[in-house]
């Protein structure tokens, strides 16, 4: 187990370097007899001249992690107890009890694991770095109301190569897959090594049928070539868009079952989960039903005067706009702010239209009928800002909008001058 992850791990030189500065005394050493590195405190309890070549190609004969003794520099026949660590063409020694230092490298070696950002394999992004990715373009996503999808891809029958071809193959086969994998990507899609043989792509701004066309360019990356060593290697995909409305569980979920339905229909292929966001439905699926709250126009709301009542219709249009938004399940804040902001200035429009009709018209309530729309506008401006600046119980918007807007002024303030405009 030891031997495993830490030799494998050690292999790379910078994770060396990074232990040195562990409470051990640590030395590596190079097989052929040179001494590459002596910590401080290897230094202060034992001279590294007492590791002459001679010593060295003795070590050299373990190859596994093992307690022995070296000669102490002095000569005076006193051994230190050492732990020798091979590592492919170097050997650590740390002057300490084996179990302790084990203890210690594999605290650290954790730690680092922990704080690294790649998979040391292929070099992708790992893991750890996916779970923090997918926190921040979830987020972003729903804020600005931006496409995000997901590609998971597993390569097909993998266990067949390590078994046919062996463990060291196998990794091979990985490395040269990542990198034909990101030769194909474009620059703002990233890929994460998820476990094992397989792995994702996040594709910001790309909805499903984008990503869709990404994972079929990575198939074919894949599949075009045959690998050194094993031939041809293929790939199984799975493609979903991120719903802004369900959790990143599901996504992952959809996801996953999508690339299993490419496993089942034969591998080498792409399967795209079909949900879309709400807001974005499908292409090809039915229209959207009707919105369980909405003002209704109804032909004994008309004034009868031409300009009045299409610019009444419009009023209703714009603020169903804006109920609509205000009920969406997923939350649309710009979406909501346009929509209110498009209807308040479609309001004073119509407003400055109808008052300059009554003035025509001589319609005798005019001053109180004017005080009534400054009073309106000035309350559909506080909406509007509000709107703007955080978020406002939908039964503000569908108070202000029913009850101010429409009953109150439309349906009870503007009949007053009806039977006049429709003469004058
Ligand atoms: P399928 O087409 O259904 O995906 O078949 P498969 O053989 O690819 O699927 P399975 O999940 O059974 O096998 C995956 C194998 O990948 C098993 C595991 O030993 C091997 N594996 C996982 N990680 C590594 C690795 O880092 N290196 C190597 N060489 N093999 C690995
Ligand atoms: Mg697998
Ligand atoms: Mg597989």
């Amino acid at each position: 187990m030891f031997a495993m992850t830490v030799s494998t791990w050690l292999e790379d030189h910078s994770t060396i370097d990074t232990l040195m500065d562990l409470p051990l005394p640590i030395a590596v050493v190079h097989r052929s007899g040179s001494v590459d590195l002596v910590n401080r405190r290897f230094s202060s309890e034992m001279d590294a001249e007492a590791l002459t070549p001679e010593v060295i190609a003795k070590l050299s004969a373990r190859d596994v992690p093992s307690n022995v003794s070296l000669p102490n520099a002095n000569g005076d026949g006193e051994a230190v107890a050492a732990f020798v660590v091979p590592l492919g063409d170097r050997l650590m020694l740390i002057l300490e009890n084996g179990d302790r230092a084990v203890q210690m490298l594999e605290e650290r070696l954790r730690e680092m694991e922990r704080l690294s950002t790649k998979d040391r394999l292929t070099n992708a992004w790992n893991r750890t770095h996916l779970e923090r990715m997918v926190e921040s373009e979830t987020a972003r996503a729903a804020r600005y109301r931006e496409s995000l999808s997901q590609i998971l891809l597993d390569v097909d029958h993998f266990k067949r190569i390590n078994d046919g071809f062996g463990h060291a193959v196998g990794d091979l086969v990985l490395k040269e897959l990542v990198s034909r994998v990101q030769d194909a990507l474009r620059l703002t899609d990233s890929l994460y090594r998820w476990g094992g043989e397989e792995f994702v792509v996040l594709a910001p701004e790309t909805d499903a049928d984008g990503a869709a066309v990404v994972a079929e360019r990575l198939r074919e990356a894949v599949a075009a070539e045959p690998f050194p060593v094993v031939g041809t290697v293929t790939v199984s995909l799975g493609v979903a868009e991120y719903l802004p409305e369900a959790s990143r569980e599901d996504w992952f979920d959809r996801c996953d079952r999508a690339m299993y339905r490419a496993k089942s229909g034969g591998r080498d292929r792409v399967v795209v989960d079909p949900l879309r966001p709400e807001s974005r439905p499908a292409a090809g699926s039915t229209p959207r039903t009707r919105p369980l709250v909405e003002l209704a126009w109804d032909s004994d709301f008309a004034s009868g005067h031409p300009v009045i009542d299409g610019e009444h219709r419009r009023l209703f249009d714009l603020a169903n706009r804006v109920l609509a938004e205000a009920l969406a399940s997923h939350s649309e804040p710009d979406r909501l702010a346009s929509a209110v902001s498009a209807l308040v200035t479609e309001v004073e429009r119509h407003f400055r239209h109808e008052e300059q009709i009554l003035e025509q018209c001589a319609f005798p309530g005019l001053q109180g009928h004017r005080n009534a729309h400054r009073a309106l506008l000035r309350r559909a401006r506080e909406v509007e800002a509000a709107v703007r600046s955080g978020p406002v119980a939908v039964a503000t918007l569908v108070e202000f909008l029913a009850q101010d807007l429409v009953l109150r002024h439309m349906l009870t303030a503007d009949r007053q001058f009806f039977g006049l405009v429709r003469n004058c």
